[in-house]
């Protein structure tokens, strides 16, 4: 079950990527196993960096599931939460998460490739929603992810202004 999930977020974070988003994908799991929705990145589609996946499925959960099962449901995601995503999936009170790589691998990875840290902390989904199941990083989902992210830095910082100070 895990794993058929976990391949879906990573397909939707290559089908972000192929339409010029970041690699990133998610999927609500209700509490009897079926997909309620799912959603990828498109911050560069929609032109709104807030444009995350996991920001959408809480919001879909807020306005789509009675708050009395949200604990119910799990969020499969190719990457763990952002603090900003973190926070919405606490408030929405959604239940367990499960992400292909974690904030610290996909950090650690952008700062090997030369590239600028994010303008949000990083920081362990925990930190944000204290107490809230999250288990990953999954392999071999977060080598796959690790490919996507490496095949995007190439595409939206190589050949920019920023090459120079690769
Ligand atoms: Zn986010």
């Amino acid at each position: 079950m895990t794993d058929e999930h976990l391949r879906r977020c990573v397909e939707l974070a290559a089908e972000a990527l192929a339409a010029g988003d970041f690699p990133f994908g998610s999927v609500l799991v209700g509490a009897d196993g079926k997909v309620l929705a799912e959603d990828r990145n498109r911050e560069n589609t929609d032109a709104d960096p807030t444009a995350h996946p996991e920001l959408r499925l809480a919001q879909w959960a807020i306005a789509n599931v009675p708050a009395e099962e949200r604990g119910g449901c799990t969020v499969y995601t190719s990457g763990e939460h952002c603090p900003m995503c973190a926070a919405a999936h606490g408030w929405a009170g959604l239940g367990p998460i499960v992400c292909a790589a974690s904030s610290a691998q996909l950090a650690g990875w952008r700062t090997g490739w030369g590239l600028p840290s994010s303008p949000v902390a990083v920081l362990p989904v925990t930190d944000v929603v204290p107490g809230l199941p999250v288990t990953g990083p999954v392999p071999p989902f977060d080598d796959e992810m690790r490919a996507l992210h490496e095949q995007a830095a190439g595409m939206f910082y190589s050949t920019g202004p920023r090459s120079t100070k690769l």
